[in-house]
């Protein structure tokens, strides 16, 4: 890292650790990537110094010429690659992005219809811990009992009965394709804005590989570094019509100077995203993410909904006899980095779980494919079943030696 490990050797020590972390085990956290090199070296880059408060071509500050292009050349690339009407690149976050769709259509005490947290949404859809539950009136729907799919029905009942401002659609579980156009359809009919969270997703939607919400939603939040794999950060496409009350709910009502190094970093991820192995690897993620869900079920540790659709899948681990929290520190003593997470109706507390949260998008990235699938649904397994939070203990060394030559053969950050 150059001057960096002469000047602050402690941080440059970090640095180092992080990527030698990433390079030696297995990453399975459905929300994380690898962004490429190019990305990471405009999100390093001196645009980082630049403010910019305003859109393109409008802006409170002089010297924007620069970082305009970079911003325009974002837009125009967001818009074309999810064939938008409008783009606004300026979110720091996804939940940013989702205080400014929240700040463009509603008002304190307005109600939301969304999917409810422990059923597979988001903080920000409206739970008691976030400002979108503290400030807005939040109904929440979940998944059906036997499907463990959204209950289309309910979704129906509630809007009906609520009559929400607004119903979203989206969140951080969901391993099924959304209905967009049940959702549209009822939004119609009740006279509500139609919202999708595709923070989790978007990639997949980017390289072709499942059903675009923008053709049916008024408005589609996302964050940039899950599928999509480019810099952590967030973004917004809508209609026409909520260009304006969308670009004023992002800045000033919401933020304030835009950060121009990760909004270069964005306009290169779009880039990317426009190529046809960028098409290829999205498909890839999903046909690992189906090989994983089933060899996992293979071995007891049961997908719920019977599978996935997308790049991750829900695992109930009750049938082994095992809690989220434990399997999570069982497969970290092995080299294997996953989440715990609460499955529908599970009878745990949100911090011990009764299932964990699987998702290909970091080993698709590094190449790896189903056979590699196969392999790792067998060393998570081992870890869950038979290993121990000790990585002394004999099943976790045996399973992180096996890691290490897998990730051997398809390093992350190739040297
Ligand atoms: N929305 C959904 C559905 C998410 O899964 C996440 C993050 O996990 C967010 C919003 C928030 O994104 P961020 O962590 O960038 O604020």
């Amino acid at each position: 890292f150059g001057a960096l490990d002469a000047f602050d050797p402690e941080i440059a020590a970090v640095l180092v650790g992080e990527l030698e972390r990433l390079r030696g085990g297995l990453q399975l956290i459905a929300s994380e990537n690898m962004s490429s090199p190019e990305v990471l070296t405009a999100l390093g880059s001196t645009l980082s110094n630049k403010y910019a408060e305003g859109y393109p071509g409008r802006r409170y500050y002089g010297g924007c010429v620069e970082v305009d292009k970079a911003e325009t050349l974002a837009i125009e690339r967001c818009k074309s690659l999810f064939d938008a009407d409008h783009a606004n690149v300026q979110p720091h976050s996804g939940a940013s992005a989702n205080q400014a769709v929240y700040g463009a259509f509603m008002s304190p005490g307005d109600t939301i219809l969304a999917m409810s947290l422990p059923h597979g949404g988001h903080l920000t859809h409206g739970t008691k811990v976030s400002f979108s539950g503290k400030w807005f009136n939040a109904v929440h729907y979940g998944v059906d009992k036997d499907t463990e799919d959204i209950d289309y029905d309910q979704v129906a009942a509630l809007a009906k009965e609520h009559r929400p401002k607004v119903i979203l659609a989206g969140g951080s579980a969901i391993p099924r394709l959304i209905d967009f156009e049940f959702f549209r359809n009822l939004a119609d009919e009740i006279g509500a804005i139609f919202w999708v969270d595709a923070a989790h997703f978007i990639g997949l939607v980017a390289g072709k590989a499942i059903p675009s919400p923008v053709p049916y939603a008024d408005v589609v939040s996302f964050t940039t570094h899950k599928v999509l794999r480019g810099p952590r950060s967030g973004a917004i496409v809508c209609k026409e019509e909520h260009k304006a009350a969308i670009d004023k709910a992002v800045f000033p009502m919401m933020q304030g100077g835009p950060q121009m190094h990760t909004i270069a970093a964005k306009a290169v991820n779009f880039k990317e995203c426009a190529t046809p192995e960028y098409q290829a690897y999205a498909t890839q993620v999903i046909a690992n993410a189906k090989v994983l869900a089933e060899a996992l079920g293979e071995r007891g540790i049961r997908p719920t909904t019977g599978g996935t659709d997308t790049h991750l899948s829900l695992h109930d681990l009750q049938p082994v006899l095992v809690t989220g929290v434990d399997a999570e520190a069982r497969c970290d003593a092995a080299g294997i980095t996953l989440n715990k997470n609460a499955i529908p109706f599970d009878p745990q507390k949100p911090n011990i779980a009764s299932g964990i949260r699987v998702g290909t998008p970091c080993v698709t990235t590094q190449g790896m494919g189903e056979a590699e699938m196969r392999t790792i649904a067998d060393l998570i397994a081992r870890a869950v079943t038979e290993g121990d939070a000790d990585p002394d203990h004999a099943v976790s060394k045996a399973v992180r030696a096996e890691v290490t030559d897998l990730v051997t053969r398809f390093p992350a950050y190739p040297r």
